[in-house]
């Protein structure tokens, strides 16, 4: 299957969990992809998937934080494959506290990296497709991006937020041919949830176990798992999709938890 053939994409947080899994299935789909991490050892054994499995990546170092760092990797990424057709962008973190005991720089840490994060690898990405007159933004947002949780002030923050920017790139990138969509997952299982079961149930007071049956699948109309395959599909999906027919959107891939 060639559905993204030669489509050149930038995923950021290619090193692990979701974007590791979205990197490696648009490979498959035909897809040459920058692997973008600060995890380099976690970016090159993405790349080594993926060419062990016959595709092409190559990693480049990258704090979606740092606006010359994403420019220079940007552009690297461009230099060495010719052009950008797709920005992911979904490298994140998750801090969880209530909020009378949330320090204030770790709130600025989560809304930097998501929202800031997404905000400067866009500005960097349509230098390089408006001219081309085509592209895909796909922004990583959340079941969060809807829906609130205790614990989570600034994580729903920054999804919430990612809702607006999506939107307005979807206004402004239309005369160029820039599409901008947003995947919003329910819970997966990646190092990034393993991390919150405990300190879940530690701020919650109740056990690991009701901690994932009722806060994160409890909503759901199975009570699974959302998995990365799952939402891998959902990104080749808009990466491939031609028109400006689907901008401006965001789809809940999460077992029934949100329906919008
Ligand atoms: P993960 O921890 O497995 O992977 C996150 C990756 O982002 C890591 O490789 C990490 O090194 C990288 N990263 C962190 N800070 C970075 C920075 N400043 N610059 C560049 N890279 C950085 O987590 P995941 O679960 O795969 O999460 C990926 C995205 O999916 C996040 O935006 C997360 O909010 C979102 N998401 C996850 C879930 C879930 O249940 N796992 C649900 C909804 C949305």
């Amino acid at each position: 299957m060639a559905k993204l053939k030669d489509n050149v994409a930038l995923v950021t947080g290619a090193g692990s969990g979701i974007g590791r899994e979205i990197a490696i299935e648009m490979a498959k789909a035909g897809g040459r992809l920058a692997i973008c991490d600060i995890d380099m050892d976690g970016a090159a054994q993405t790349v080594k998937m993926i060419e062990e499995a016959g595709g092409e990546a190559a990693p480049f170092e990258m704090d979606v934080t740092n606006e010359d760092q994403v420019n220079g990797a940007t552009d690297a990424a461009v230099e060495r494959f010719g052009r950008l057709d797709t920005l992911v962008s979904n490298a994140g973190v998750q801090i969880v506290h209530p909020i009378e005991d949330f320090p204030y720089a770790e709130f600025r840490k989560i809304i930097d990296i998501h929202l800031g994060g997404a905000f400067l690898t866009t500005k960097a990405a349509v230098k390089h497709m408006y001219p081309q007159k085509s592209g895909s933004l796909i922004y990583m947002g959340s079941v969060h991006s809807h829906e609130a949780s205790p614990l989570k002030a600034a994580y729903v923050s920054a999804k919430h937020a990612i809702l607006g920017l999506a939107r307005t790139m979807a206004k402004e990138g239309a005369k160029h041919g820039v599409r901008s969509n947003v995947i919003c997952p329910g819970f997966v299982r990646t190092p990034l949830v393993d991390k919150q079961i405990p300190e879940q149930a530690r701020d919650l007071g109740i056990t690991e176990e009701e901690v994932v049956k009722n806060v994160m699948l409890g909503a759901t109309v199975d009570g699974e798992f959302t998995t990365v395959q799952d939402v891998a599909d959902m990104a080749v999906f808009l990466a491939g999709f031609d028109t400006n027919a689907l901008t401006g959107q965001s789809f809940l891939v999460s077992h029934g938890w949100v329906m919008k």
